[in-house]
């Protein structure tokens, strides 16, 4: 075997994500040394390579700076819930990040192996253009997505649903697409909803559902290729009436993401899936009748992979009774959002089941027992429980220190949490969060020669994330507030517990 390089640092992050760019950073900037190996050539993972470009989760810390630094150059969209970025822009600012703050990094470097010894991981192997490359370092961070430095080290580690059999939820490839008249769209959207205004809105389908409908009766798709279609502006200077969006809602189903023949088909059911969507919203919908694809992302669209067993496991119901804890690090005040395994029509799955009521949350005895779309093994029983959208819950450290292996963090779509759970927490701004709050634990660990993960003590990490602009412990702001505050009645949409208001706003749209 050819080894030709090695390093020795403090803090090993592994992959460039969002989440691992974060650590990275917020190591160096608390005077660790750092090295990041990324298996591509550009950061940001997901985010940036798979156009996911509208920020949900609580913006916070480092991802609050990073969107506001974007916005100063015209590159994010600033916004009271979901601001949104421009991809190219976004990952050579992440690059920018790294250099500033003295992070060494190495592209094109593919995590394939760690050594364990006495609990430790004592040095971790990837395979780079120059060969072997060995790193040792006090702590590593896995930020891989697929907790791929932990199942090395032979960290219990999860993967999927217990109610679905172990698949994980439906992936989706985020494309770009060009010429899109988003204003002409949006009016025949809103006109769609004035027309439909006495339906029920619990059946009634969103304005792309509804379309779709239309196209399977005429037998131009064969089925409901995206049940929840958001569509995110890409920043930039353009008019309105041409400009370009990307989209992630074309879902593939039966995944199981630690299985690469499976990701293989996935990523050629979702090349394909994204040319017949945009065929399909040329022909049926108003504004991209123009429409062109002109770039799908380079990583797919995996929502969520292996994930540790940590020191704690983060439960759904932790976030739908806003759970809070002395050693939280991460606010999270977004739905449960599990993408359905394997319903073409139900987008997502944003209840748990429970047996009892739960405080704080939005509880439902079970709906429809026979709903087999919904729950298709077995019917779930007891209660339907949402998280409130008046409320929001936090995540404790505990979740980013793997069980078993003494010098081991995970940060991101790899954390310690049940799998509805981790289909809510996973996503841009959290993740972040995440990464800066491991970042900030390894740094410390090192300043204070801590041999053990589990010896930092979360609440001086938790400080450690307040004075980093993480409002932990304090009443939210803005969107949240908002919530918090409005006047109405709930009800469920798209399996989503918001308020309706008295204005007839819903609190999602607030
Ligand atoms: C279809 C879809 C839609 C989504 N929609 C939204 C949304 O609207 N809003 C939102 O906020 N969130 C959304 N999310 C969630 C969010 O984008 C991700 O969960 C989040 O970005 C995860 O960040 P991460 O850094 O943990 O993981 P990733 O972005 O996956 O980063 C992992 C990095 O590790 C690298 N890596 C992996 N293995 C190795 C290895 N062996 N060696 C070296 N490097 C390696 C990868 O190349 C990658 O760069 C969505 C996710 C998907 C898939």
């Amino acid at each position: 075997m050819n080894v030709n390089t090695k390093y020795n640092v403090d803090v090993l992050v592994c992959g460039g994500g969002v989440a691992g760019v974060s650590a990275a950073v917020t190591a160096a900037r608390q005077g660790a040394r750092v090295l990041l190996l990324e298996k591509r050539e550009s950061m940001g993972g997901i985010v940036t390579n798979g156009y996911i470009t509208g920020i949900a989760g609580h913006v916070d810390g480092f991802c609050k700076e990073w969107v506001e630094k974007l916005a100063e150059t015209g590159d994010a969209i600033i916004r009271p819930h979901l601001p949104a970025i421009e991809p190219e822009a976004a990952k050579l600012m992440l690059e920018r990040y790294l250099i500033q703050s003295g992070v060494r990094f190495i592209y094109g470097a593919h995590i394939a192996d760690v050594t364990v010894e006495d609990n430790r991981i004592t040095q971790v192997i990837a395979y780079t253009v120059g060969g072997m490359m060995i790193v040792r370092a006090n702590y590593v961070i896995d930020c891989t997505g697929d907790a791929i430095v932990a199942a090395a080290a032979d960290v219990p580690c999860e993967v999927g649903g217990f109610e679905f059999l172990g698949l994980n939820e439906s992936s989706s490839l985020g494309f770009r697409l060009g010429y899109v008249n988003m204003k002409e769209y949006k009016e025949a959207e809103k006109q769609y909803y004035i027309d439909t205004k006495d339906q029920d809105p619990e059946k009634r389908p969103m304005f792309l559902q509804y379309k779709q409908l239309q196209a399977i009766e005429d037998g131009f798709i064969p089925e409901m290729l995206a049940p929840g279609s958001l569509i995110y502006p890409i920043v930039g200077d353009f008019s309105e009436e041409c400009m370009d969006v990307n989209l992630d809602c074309t879902n593939s189903y039966y995944c199981e993401n630690d299985n690469p023949e499976n990701v293989t088909r996935q990523i050629v059911d979702q090349h394909r899936k994204a040319m017949l969507f945009t065929q399909f919203l040329r022909k049926y919908v108003p504004g991209f009748e123009k429409a062109k694809v002109e770039h799908l992302g380079d990583q797919i669209g995996t929502r969520e992979g292996r994930r540790i067993v940590g020191e704690y496991v983060l439960t759904s119901e932790d976030i739908c009774s806003a759970r809070t804890f002395e050693d939280g690090v991460v606010i999270y005040g977004e739905p449960l959002d599990s993408h359905h395994p394997t319903c073409v029509t139900e987008c997502a799955m944003r209840h748990y089941h429970s047996p009892y009521e739960v405080d704080n949350a939005i509880c439902r005895p079970e709906q429809d027992a026979d709903n087999i779309k919904m729950h298709p093994f077995a019917p779930m029983g007891g209660y339907e429980v949402r998280q409130n959208p008046r409320t929001f819950c936090e995540i404790p450290m505990r979740c980013l220190i793997a069980k078993g292996v003494d010098n081991l963090f995970a940060a991101g779509r790899d954390l310690s949490a049940d799998w509805h759970a981790v289909g809510g927490v996973r996503v841009i701004a959290t993740s972040m969060t995440m990464g800066q709050a491991a970042g900030n634990a390894a740094a410390y660990a090192v300043a204070n020669a801590i041999d053990c993960a589990r010896d930092v003590d979360g609440k001086e990490i938790r400080k450690m994330q307040i004075e980093q602009d993480v409002p932990l412990g304090k009443p939210l702001e803005g969107y949240w507030k908002k919530n918090a505050e409005m006047e109405g009645t709930t009800i469920v949409v798209a399996d989503m517990a918001m308020i309706l208001g008295n204005d007839g706003r819903t609190s999602f749209e607030a």
